[in-house]
């Protein structure tokens, strides 16, 4: 497409002269570049055209320059800045509000890339796709415990809010990162604990350098490349930062949720499995070790070659994937993983890769038409190498299973389909366990001192709302579990609000939202919810998927749910962010989740140590089928996700709502009508009205005093938490706007930084 071509090779060559500008001649060269000698090498007016560009480009460098640098510059970042106070950093401050007004500030300010902007207290954060250099220490002083509007809108003012207020308040900080998938939630939450880390200068280096390594691990096991996104996380991850009472950083403790394990086995068209599957192969490839592990150097194993040719292509040709398995290695060691623990884990993931090559064929026999054999041994052997198990009996395990009636034992071979779902089943079980055992191992190497009480601000990133071509049972729990972040942002931006201020007898403008409430109903509730019928079905041995729909028709009737004519497996849900059209096929086998006994037996006699210990435990039903469990028995606290909702809901909240400018993946384009989607789908123009006009922060009246007391009584005083001593605190502090209930103080937003620093002045 010329014009988007263009635009990305104007802003291209832009790039290239601010970084190379005293290189300008290089820049000239790029006309021969083969790239675009292949694609527009013909049009020639194409390549007027960008001699043109380039020209103005040269001559605009220092304009450019100036643009790129405007983020640095636009304000002096002096302590004083309250006169440069710019109204257009926070959406509260515009006077005419509506979509229009909301969509114009933003685009202007992406332009400007200013891709920061708050309402209120919650961050929008616009994806710029491109690096920007607003992210250095420099910048994490600058954010350092100073007044919100003393610089522009920024992710560390965020942390830092979060902070200060575990400081100061000694309560525990959740930060709620949303939005759907690409929009920036990953990127944010890693600049968080950059900036976090920053904050609680620990004495102990060694600790905070373990702590910037945990994202980037987990990630190469939990994240993978999807048609949205190249670095998609496809698990619920939930971190919390714990400090010491004085604020240093001690310790740090992840909790995930939900891995798409079913990727291990299988990607759609144009995906990838997770990435350390890559890395290590090209690493092992690298450094020519693939033999020792018993991996082909021709041809990837089949779990990571659903493009073919084209991830040989990528490993051979590229080193990056390589590079990564490095920088796996070093984060394995500055955690504190073991050798042997990192030489286990190797040979589990090596041998996930080597199971999926084992194949299955029919033995035609007169009488035996449904048993399988394993046509190359070979593979077998490769895997139960690599799992240190006994070849014979993975066979067995693989390809036959034992049946217990009337206490009698009977052995009953499997068909060449129900022994690929066997071995697919171990290779999803192995992944799911060695990844949660990762985890829980990073836990104790972080965990801090049993004998400080400290507090924590937590970072919720999960996977973002998905609509892809083909929808499955993994996209529909994601967009449940985004579904209900929605319901948690709407309870504690407006419903929770406004029920505060009729109980408390203020009179405040009511805000209509969109509740997303009747929809969780649909999914959650019992015994006529979706989640309950699916659990149903799955008990019955002779449910099909087709059944499934079935009951789902026959029982959600509700606008939120339908059947489209012609497409048996197929059912749709208008979710809060849109209509997703789901296909049903394999739900049932997916919420099933199972692991015939057989396999964990053999997986038991292990000599891998580790392995052994993956499969120890009793078998309890993980990941997705827990979730969705845990969903439903949580049902009445406020439909919260899992038990960690309930966590921040005891914690002060902190939103930011990560937004995708445009669908591309390109820089500074900005699609008006993508942003406005996402504007109104997570209720931003609501958000606004409530912030302008609500009050973010009721505190009951003693916890009051007891805050802020200093401001109008002497230290060694104790004041009751009385009314009467809370407004004459509120009038010493000379605050407006500020409303008193009946056991509450109601204030804006922006009064507890007010108050905060008076405080400090104190
Ligand atoms: P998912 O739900 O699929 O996990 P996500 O919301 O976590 O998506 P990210 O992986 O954080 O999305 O972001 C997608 C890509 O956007 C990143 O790989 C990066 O290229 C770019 N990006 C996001 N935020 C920034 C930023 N602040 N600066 C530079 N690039 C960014
Ligand atoms: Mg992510």
């Amino acid at each position: 497409h010329p014009e988007k071509w263009c635009r990305g090779f104007n802003h291209f060559i832009s790039q290239c002269l601010i970084k190379d500008f005293e290189q300008r001649p290089s820049v000239t060269h790029l006309l021969e570049h083969p790239f675009i000698k292949q694609v527009h090498g013909k049009e020639m007016s194409l390549q007027k055209q960008l001699a043109e560009l380039i020209q103005e480009q040269q001559q605009l460098g220092s304009t450019a320059k100036t643009r790129h640098e405007r983020i640095h510059t636009r304000r002096p970042y002096h302590v004083d800045r309250a006169d440069k106070f710019s109204l257009d950093d926070d959406l509260v401050n515009l006077e005419v509000l509506n979509e229009d007004t909301i969509i114009h500030q933003l685009q202007k300010r992406y332009a400007d890339l200013q891709i920061y902007t708050y309402v209120g207290d919650i961050l929008i954060a616009l994806n710029p796709f491109q690096n920007l250099s607003i992210y250095s220490p420099q910048f994490s002083k600058l954010y350092h415990g100073v007044k919100r509007s003393s610089n522009p809108p920024h992710i560390f003012a965020s942390a830092d809010a979060a902070y200060q207020s575990m400081v100061t308040f000694s309560k525990d900080q959740c930060i709620i990162i949303s939005g759907e998938s690409g929009a920036g939630k990953t990127e944010s939450a890693h600049l968080i604990v950059q900036h976090l880390t920053f904050l609680g200068k620990a004495n102990n280096r060694a600790l905070r350098e373990k702590i910037l390594q945990v994202n980037p691990l987990v990630e190469a096991f939990g994240n993978a490349c999807t048609a949205i996104n190249d670095n998609s996380s496809r698990f619920g991850k939930y971190l919390e930062m714990m400090f010491t009472p004085t604020g240093a950083v001690m310790g740090a403790k992840i909790s995930e949720y939900l891995l798409e394990k079913s990727r291990v086995i299988k990607q759609a068209v144009g995906e990838k499995n997770f990435h350390i599957f890559y890395y290590i192969y090209a690493g092992l490839y690298h450094q020519k070790k693939l033999s020792e592990y018993r991996l082909p150097d021709k041809k990837p194993p089949r779990y990571i070659d659903n493009e073919t040719g084209r991830v040989m292509h990528d490993i051979v040709t590229k080193d990056s994937y390589g590079r990564q398995f490095e920088a796996i290695q070093h984060c394995f060691r500055i955690i504190g993983f073991t050798d042997e623990e990192v030489y286990s884990v190797y040979r589990i993931l090596t041998g996930i890769l080597n199971t999926g090559n084992i194949e299955f064929a029919a033995i035609s026999s007169q009488h035996q038409t449904d048993k399988s054999e394993v046509p190359n041994p070979e593979a077998l052997d490769n895997a139960a190498a690599l799992l240190s198990i006994g070849s014979e009996e993975l066979q067995e395990a693989l390809t036959s299973h034992c049946v217990v009636t009337r206490g009698e034992t009977i052995i009953r071979m499997n068909t060449v389909d129900k022994a690929a779902d066997v071995r697919d089943a171990m290779s999803k079980a192995l992944y799911g366990r060695l990844f949660s055992w990762i985890v829980n191992r990073i836990n104790t190497l972080l965990q801090p001192d049993k004998n400080i009480c400290g507090m924590n601000v937590g970072i919720l990133d999960i996977f973002g709302f998905e609509n892809f071509a083909r929808n499955s049972f993994e996209q529909l729990c994601i967009n449940i579990a985004n579904e209900q972040i929605q319901f948690y942002f709407n309870q504690h931006i407006f419903a929770l609000e406004q029920m505060e201020y009729q109980s408390e007898g203020i009179d405040a403008t009511t805000v209509e939202y969109e509740d997303n409430r009747p929809l969780l109903d649909m999914f959650l509730q019992k015994p006529m919810g979706l989640l309950s019928l699916l659990d149903e079905e799955s008990r019955f041995p002779q449910a099909t998927d087709l059944t499934l729909v079935d009951k789902f028709e026959d029982n959600l009737r509700c606008k939120y749910f339908w059947r489209p004519k012609g497409v048996e497996l197929s059912f749709g849900i208008q979710h809060y962010a849109g209509k997703v059209l789901y296909d049903a096929s394999a739900f049932l086998e997916k919420n099933r989740d199972t692991l015939p006994a057989d396999i964990v037996v053999v997986l038991r006699t292990s000599e891998n140590k580790l392995l052994q210990q993956l499969f120890s435990s009793p078998l309890t039903k993980t990941g997705m089928f827990l979730f969705l469990k845990q969903v439903q028995k949580l049902k009445l606290k406020q439909y919260s996700l899992m038990d960690l909702l309930s966590k921040m809901v005891v914690g002060q909240p902190h939103f930011i709502r990560c937004i995708k400018p445009n669908d591309d993946r390109e820089a500074l384009m900005f699609s008006h009508e993508r942003v406005l989607l996402q504007l109104r789908y997570t209720g931003i123009l609501e958000t606004v009205k409530i912030r302008q006009k609500g009050y973010s922060h009721r505190i009951l009246f003693e916890e009051f005093v007891k805050r802020y007391y200093y401001l109008a009584f002497k230290a060694h005083e104790t004041p009751l938490g009385s009314r009467e001593n809370c407004l004459a605190i509120l009038e010493k502090s000379k605050l407006d706007n500020w409303v008193l209930g009946k056991t509450k103080v109601f204030l804006k937003y922006y009064h507890i930084e007010q108050l905060n620093l008076f405080l400090r002045e104190v």
